[in-house]
């Protein structure tokens, strides 16, 4: 069952206040947090694992993720000894591969599809809660992400999206990260800014637009932010 949380209130509250609120406001509802293990991700994870030590980690294991994602997942995973989701796709790297060619190369839609959002959808299925590490200021497609929004996804079931650093800076970020002495994805360091799979990440051009460096600037989103409707 769904906490009863006002919507229009959290919009002004804190990031811990925001979890405080949800948290709160229902009867332990099932809570899960999708993590890609970038800086965000971390930031709301701490957050939540103080309250929540057991709560379901989603990693959406799609196998093009960077040598140094896996290795950072594995690491964070035995230090902070999360309840760790490998979520996968039905058919391994090599056997999509054989079937329908090199996708991110030439549909990265059709694939984000099959490795991301399809995995994702049929994983939320079993919870009430959906924690986030989204920020509006990431992209424009993110502009008008709130703190918390009601999701329906395809099947028809609602869950409660809730995304407490919706209006965080990426120097609120990395202000948290510091104070906190947070450890991070290597790839930050050189340059990256916004970190999913390896053949379509790059370094991106436009500052402003920390996602334009992902799918060679042709798209903004994999789907996993969109698949699911906004139930007003
Ligand atoms: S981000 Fe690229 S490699 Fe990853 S699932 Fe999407 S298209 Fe495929």
């Amino acid at each position: 069952m769904q906490p009863n949380v006002n919507l229009e209130n959290v919009e002004a509250l804190g990031a811990e206040e925001v979890l405080s609120v949800v948290l709160s406001a229902g009867p332990g509802p099932r809570a899960c947090v999708t993590c890609s293990f970038q800086a965000e991700d971390m930031i709301v994870l701490r957050m939540l694992k103080a309250r929540l030590p057991e709560i379901p980690v989603l990693f959406l294991d799609t196998g093009y993720h960077f040598a140094e994602t896996y290795q950072y997942r594995d690491r964070m995973t035995k230090e902070w000894a999360l309840n760790l989701t490998n979520v996968l796709p039905k058919n391994t790297v090599k056997q999509q591969e054989s079937l329908l060619g090199i996708l991110h190369r030439t549909d990265p839609t059709q694939c984000c599809q099959l490795r991301k959002v399809e995995p994702l959808m049929e994983a939320l299925g079993h919870f009430e809660l959906w924690f986030t590490g989204l920020r509006r200021e990431q992209s424009p497609t993110r502009r008008n992400l709130k703190k918390v929004e009601q999701h329906r996804l395809p099947g028809g079931k609602t869950l409660l999206k809730v995304s407490p650093l919706a209006d965080w800076t990426w120097a609120q970020v990395w202000e948290y990260t510091g104070a906190n002495s947070l450890s991070y994805l290597p790839q930050y360091d050189e340059g990256y800014a916004s970190i999913g799979c390896q053949p379509c990440t790059a370094i991106p051009e436009d500052p402003s637009n920390p996602r334009s460096g992902r799918w060679n600037g042709k798209k903004l989103e994999c789907g996993i932010h969109t698949f699911s409707e906004r139930a007003e």
